[in-house]
Parts: C-alpha cells; sequence; structure tokens
C-alpha cells in the first residue's frame, strides 16, 4: 500500500499536510490521479469556520483527473457519464454520490436529487472514515460505489475542465430562471429578456458567460471590484454597475438600461445578505430573483415582505444541482465562446493549499487552482 500526500484541515483555520495510507481499491470502486482542484467560495466557508462539519477533513469538489486504478465492477457500481471509462481517462466527479432511492424525497421529489437525505458528499466528510482521501486537495482521492463519474471531452482543456462544477451551479442558477415552459407568455428567462447577475466572484462571471451562450439580450453585472466588472464584461456583460454608492442611485442606473421597469430577472451570486434584499428591489413586477450566493449561512438582513406580494414575485432558491447538471456544465464549458481561460489567476502546489484558500476571494484573483 502506498502512502500519499493531502492537505487536511484539522479544524476550522488550520490545515497541515499529512501522509495518507491508500486503502485498497474495492472491485466496485476507482483511484483517481489529480490533475487539478478548484478552491470554491465553499472551501473558504469551511476554513472559516461556517459550517458544521465532521473535522478533520481532506476538502475540495472542484476536480479533474486520471483514473489510475479501476475496479472491474466500477461500471457496475458507479453511474457513468460520456462513455465507457477505462484506465488512463480524464475524468470528473460530481461531489455527490448517487441518490438513496429510499428516502422521503427520493420517493416523493424524484425530480429534485438534491434533497436526498442519503446521499454522501465527498470534500465534506471526515478523512477518519476509511477510504480516505475522498477530497480534491491530495495527490489521490478514492471514489466508493455509487460515485456520479462523467468522461472529460477530449477537446476540453484542464483549464476549462477544472471549471465543471462551478459551471454546474451557474448554469442550474440560469435554469432556475426559465419559465414554465411557454416562451411568448413573456415570464422567465428568455432571449429578450433582461437580467441582472449582482455578485461577479466566480460564479457570477459564469452565470454571466451561460447567459451570454444562450444569447440573453441584454445582461447587467454589479459588484464592488472594478476589475471584476471589466472581467464580467469580457464575458458577456453588456452593462456593469458598481456595487458602491447608494442604492437609489443604483435602482436609478438600472431602471434606465432597462427602459424604467427594471430587470425581468435578477441572480443573485454574492452571497451578502443585504444583496438578496437589493435583489427584491431591483427586479420588475412579476419578475423572477434566483438565489445563489448564500449555500452557507453568513446571518439575515431586513425585509419587507410586501415587497414580494406587491411585485408579485417569483423567488427561486437552489441547492446545488442534479448530478446530470455537470453534462450541461461540460457542453457549456465545451460550446461557450467567452474567454475562460482567464478564469485561473493562480496556480500553487498541493502544499500552498492553506494559502489559496487565503487568495481565494481576494482582490485580483478569481479561480484558484491547486495542482497536486
Ligand atoms: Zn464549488
Ligand atoms: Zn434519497
Amino acid at each position: 500500500m502506498a502512502s500519499i500526500q493531502a492537505a487536511v484541515m484539522t479544524a476550522p483555520g488550520h490545515i497541515e499536510m499529512r501522509e495518507v495510507e491508500l486503502g485498497p481499491i474495492g472491485g466496485g470502486e476507482l483511484l483517481l490521479k489529480i490533475e487539478g482542484t478548484g478552491i470554491c467560495g465553499s472551501d473558504k466557508h469551511m476554513y472559516a469556520g461556517h459550517m458544521g462539519l465532521p473535522f478533520p477533513i481532506i476538502p475540495g469538489h472542484e476536480l479533474v483527473g486520471t483514473i489510475e486504478e479501476l475496479g472491474p465492477k466500477a461500471a457496475d457500481a458507479m453511474a457513468i457519464v460520456g462513455g465507457p471509462i477505462r484506465e488512463g481517462d480524464r475524468i470528473t466527479t460530481t461531489p455527490s454520490s448517487t441518490v438513496c432511492g429510499r428516502c422521503h424525497y427520493c420517493l416523493h421529489m424524484p425530480q429534485r436529487p438534491t434533497l436526498c437525505s442519503g446521499r454522501y458528499v465527498h470534500g465534506f466528510v471526515s478523512s477518519d472514515v476509511a477510504p480516505a482521501p475522498r477530497g480534491g486537495f491530495s495527490q489521490y482521492m478514492h471514489l466508493t460505489e455509487r460515485s456520479w463519474i462523467f468522461k472529460i471531452p477530449d477537446e476540453l482543456s484542464g483549464d476549462r475542465a477544472v471549471l465543471t462544477e462551478p459551471a454546474a451551479v451557474a448554469t442550474r442558477a440560469v435554469e432556475r430562471a426559465l419559465g414554465p415552459g411557454i416562451p411568448h407568455i413573456g415570464e422567465g428567462l428568455g432571449m429578450d429578456q433582461s437580467v441582472l447577475v449582482l455578485g461577479a466572484g466566480p460564479i457570477g462571471q459564469l452565470v454571466i458567460a451561460v447567459l451570454s451562450h444562450i444569447g440573453t439580450d441584454l445582461i447587467i453585472a454589479s459588484d464592488l471590484s472594478q476589475s471584476r466588472l471589466e472581467m464580467a464584461g469580457h464575458m458577456g456583460a453588456h452593462h456593469v454597475v458598481g456595487a458602491e454608492g447608494p442604492l437609489e442611485e443604483r435602482l436609478d442606473t438600472v431602471q434606465n438600461l432597462t427602459g424604467g421597469i427594471g430587470p425581468d430577472i435578477v441572480i443573485e451570486t454574492a452571497g451578502v445578505p443585504v444583496v438578496f434584499k437589493e435583489s427584491l428591489d431591483f427586479v420588475r413586477r412579476g419578475g423572477i430573483v434566483v438565489e445563489v450566493g448564500h449555500f452557507t449561512d453568513p446571518g439575515g438582513v431586513d425585509i419587507h415582505p410586501n415587497v414580494v406580494c406587491f411585485k408579485d414575485l417569483d423567488i427561486r432558491g437552489m441547492w446545488a444541482y442534479p448530478a446530470m447538471q455537470f453534462k450541461t456544465a461540460l457542453s457549456f464549458l465545451k460550446n461557450s465562446r467567452a474567454p475562460l481561460d482567464r478564469f485561473i489567476t493562480h496556480r500553487l502546489p498541493l502544499e500552498e493549499t492553506e494559502k489559496g484558500i487565503e487568495l481565494t476571494g481576494s482582490e485580483g484573483s478569481m479561480k484558484v487552482v491547486v495542482e497536486p
């Protein structure tokens, strides 16, 4: 049995390099050699202690790797998308396992697989529980039965492929704004609708690129950072609005850009409570607000529920994405004309995972990738 290096978060605010003994790969399992793992905002929240989790954890769920060892029964024990897999193939995997098929949500709402209470999620599990490592900040990762495996198309570069997980979030956020199925009734997202994206971090940027990819006519981006707004322009935003300054002024600006009505759709990706409140202020009457940013809980904000009634609003949340969203994400990454290659601002060796987490979200950084 070989021992390998992994970055272990032993407690919030503390990461150390540890030697981890690789266990044997079972018949329905595989060993993945990690090529690159992106640092997610949620890794930063985990580091900041915003998530009650069973430490120690080997985090990392935005990963690309090659199959080093494939159990003979993996094809039966895993969900494999994109054709049969072999050793040496480049793949990615969703953080979540397949659903249990038995819980209340699986039985009543199989169309919402992220509500299943019988899934496990790698990158968030204790590294004291075998097998380890089950996170991407590691040289190798042990994928167990019930993993979702997506083959990476040959023409997709590693730099784009490592964005599959955040692109799954972004494509689902956009799909959450789709209308009830009849394009001409004027509800929901359509080509000639206007969308305001609040927050231009990695998820906001990808949301803009997805909106642009599907041909949205008017995309407005808002953020505090000038460099992020500049990048939003490259990703396909038609107008950018600085998020500093009084709300009244920003409301005026956005109203002027949308014929005095307000955007049809607002997608909140900042994860800042007051920005959710502002989403309700910005959106037009009869519009849709999609809340993406608050995957963890940074606190609350005062809102006047009257605005939800007065505007006759649809507010749509999202808890991650169904695993098959990875297929949509890979298709988007393969075909998008946005300069997604500008996304990776820092590449660090595994030993500098902690520094990467500190860099994430700072001015001048977009996606930080750990390359073991
Ligand atoms: Zn992520
Ligand atoms: Zn279930």
